[in-house]
Parts: structure tokens; C-alpha cells; sequence
């Protein structure tokens, strides 16, 4: 079962992870995009951590609201609005338990997934963070390492497609060629999941 502290970890590992990564998500971002994906994600989890720390939410659908919000209020462009509704949405789905099962989490991310969709207008294949999400949730059910390795498969895959949503899309044919930092960063999200559950118990 997952409990508060294993939400918590995801959230302060994938801020961690993203600080590691900032530089690489920016490169990414300056060839298709406006080079700031790495720097509003770090802000925005860093903002995430903070306010998880100081306001201690005491369930799972309590700790992914939170940090949804704090996403949105503090990361503008598209990236906060669209990561915060992830995680807004999966929490609301994981609704008031103290504990949730693997199963119960997997479909909760999915309604998240769908959110994101729905607020983005996109589908897979329009080089997106969706690219890397949606390939992860399908794979949950097989747990974390399986969800972690689709969600980077399903990254990389994103070079050779043209975006068709997103700033990413101005470019047409020239974004072909370029992996998609928005899924390069979702990638690093489902990757936390599994070294939080690793951390659990230490
Ligand atoms: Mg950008």
C-alpha cells in the first residue's frame, strides 16, 4: 500500500531528479521550444517540496492536490498548468484514504492523464508529455520499473515525430529531430516512483 510519506518522496525525488536535470531539460527546450522548461520545473518543485514540508498533508490525495496547486501557482507557460493538473487530478481521484493500493494509484494517474489531455487537446503522437505518460500508465499495472521504462521509451521515441501541439509546433517540419522536453521530463517523474518505494523503510 501507498501511503502520505510515499507521495511525499515522489514529489521531493522528482524535484530532486529535475534539479539534476534542469540543464538538459533547458537544451532540449532551446531547439524546439524557448528554453525555459528546465527552470520552470525547477522552480515549480522546488515550490512543491517546499510547501510539502511545511504544510505536511496526511493523506496521498491531500499531499498530489497540494502540489498540484503549487504547480499552477507558481510555474506559468504551459508546463505548471499541465503538471499541476496531473497531479490535482490524480489526487482527486486517490480521494480522502490514508493508504491507496498500486491498482487504485494506476487508474487514479490515468484520470490525470485524461485531464492533461483534455486541458492540452493532445493525443499521442503530437510529441508531448503525453508521449511519455500515457505509455507509463498503461504499464503500471506491471509496477514501477515497467512503468519507468515506457514512460523513457516512449520519451525517445518522441525525436522523430513532428509536434503538433505547443510552441513546439510553430516549428512544423523542424521539430522533427529533437526529443520533446515536456515528455523527457515526464519520464523523469514516473522514474521517481520507483526509487521512492525503494527509499521506503530506510
Ligand atoms: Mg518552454
Amino acid at each position: 500500500m501507498l501511503d502520505a510519506d510515499f507521495f511525499r518522496r515522489w514529489m521531493t525525488v522528482t524535484a530532486a531528479s529535475v534539479e539534476r536535470e534542469a540543464d538538459r531539460l533547458t537544451d532540449l527546450d532551446s531547439a524546439i521550444g524557448d528554453a525555459d522548461h528546465g527552470s520552470n520545473l525547477q522552480r515549480g518543485f522546488r515550490a512543491v517540496a517546499a510547501v510539502l514540508e511545511k504544510e505536511a498533508p496526511d493523506t496521498p490525495g491531500a499531499v498530489l492536490t497540494l502540489a498540484g496547486r503549487r504547480l499552477i501557482s507558481t510555474v506559468g507557460g504551459a508546463s505548471g498548468p499541465l503538471y499541476g493538473t496531473l497531479l490535482r487530478r490524480t489526487g482527486k481521484a486517490l480521494g480522502e484514504d490514508a493508504e491507496v493500493s498500486e491498482a487504485r494509484f494506476a487508474e487514479a494517474l490515468r484520470a490525470g492523464v485524461d485531464a492533461v489531455m483534455a486541458l492540452g487537446g493532445a493525443a499521442p503522437g503530437d510529441k508531448t508529455m503525453i508521449d511519455a505518460l500515457l505509455p507509463a500508465v498503461d504499464a503500471l499495472g506491471d509496477g514501477f520499473a515497467a512503468a519507468r521504462a515506457a514512460a523513457e521509451e516512449g520519451a525517445l521515441a518522441t525525436t522523430p515525430l513532428q509536434a503538433r501541439k505547443g510552441r513546439a509546433s510553430y516549428l512544423g517540419e523542424r521539430s522533427i529531430g529533437h526529443q520533446d522536453p515536456g515528455a523527457t521530463s515526464a519520464a523523469l517523474l514516473i522514474a521517481a516512483l520507483g526509487e521512492s518505494a525503494e527509499a521506503d523503510g530506510e
